[in-house]
């Protein structure tokens, strides 16, 4: 039996792969013109051809080469996004893997490994799955990647980051997130392709980021679904 394909958001009939009905998607924040090269977040003006970042970026220099999101967590794509975390809605990472392909464009090379933000184990036990290894797996079938969804392993459980400064954040990730040791010589000379849901200081990715190089690896790339944007 073949059930027709429904609007992730509303639940209406589509006809399209990305799972959104026609007023769905044009409610839904996806990000498009001039960004950040380092998180991706809109940015105003025209693209002159010169790298572009934000405010935070140039404070805040990333470990990583380029950053892309593919909606601002804003409105509906928030809902969604919560839907997937804490909603038991896995069916909503596979049209968000292309939302997020779409956004990556030349990111996604052949040879680059897809490595997820990783969950703690008390975290996965309440949710029942890591919605970025979720989302990792989708992309990495999509665009035929490589990916490896316990590459990394968060080996404390850390409290929400919101609202804590940046050396807080800093000090709460030290040593919470390290590299799979049954996986750690994978890391040698591979460009990697961080993903995660959402980035908001990007604290948890530049940890990510800094174990990844630790253990050999050459460029990083992040990608999210979602990028907090301060004036949004
Ligand atoms: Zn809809
Ligand atoms: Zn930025």
């Amino acid at each position: 039996m073949i059930y027709p394909p429904r609007c992730v958001s509303c639940g209406e009939l589509v006809t399209s792969d990305f799972g959104l009905c026609g007023p769905c998607w044009r409610d839904t924040p996806l990000i498009t013109g001039t960004i950040c090269e380092s998180c991706g977040v809109p940015l105003p003006g025209e693209v002159d051809g010169h790298r572009i970042e934000c405010d935070d970026c140039m404070q805040t220099p990333r470990p990583w080469q380029e950053g892309r999101a593919a909606l601002t967590y804003t409105g509906r794509a928030r809902k969604m996004i919560l839907a997937l975390k804490h909603g038991d809605r896995p069916d909503l990472a596979r049209p968000a893997a292309r939302w997020m392909a779409q956004a990556a464009g030349r990111m996604l090379q052949p040879d680059r490994l897809l490595v997820p933000v990783p969950l703690h184990w008390s975290r996965l036990l309440r949710r029942r799955y890591n919605q970025s290894a979720l989302l990792a797996t989708h992309l990495a079938a999509l665009n035929n990647l490589p990916t490896c969804p316990d590459m990394l392993l968060r080996t404390r459980s850390t409290p929400k980051l919101d609202g804590k400064t940046r050396d807080e954040r800093t000090a709460l990730l030290t040593d919470a997130i390290r590299v799979n040791p049954r996986h750690a010589g994978g890391l040698l000379g591979r460009d990697v392709v961080l993903v995660d849901d959402v980035m908001t200081s990007g604290a948890t990715l530049t940890a990510c980021a800094e174990a990844c190089l630790n253990a050999g690896a050459n460029h990083i790339f992040v990608l999210t679904l979602a990028r907090v944007a301060k004036d949004a």
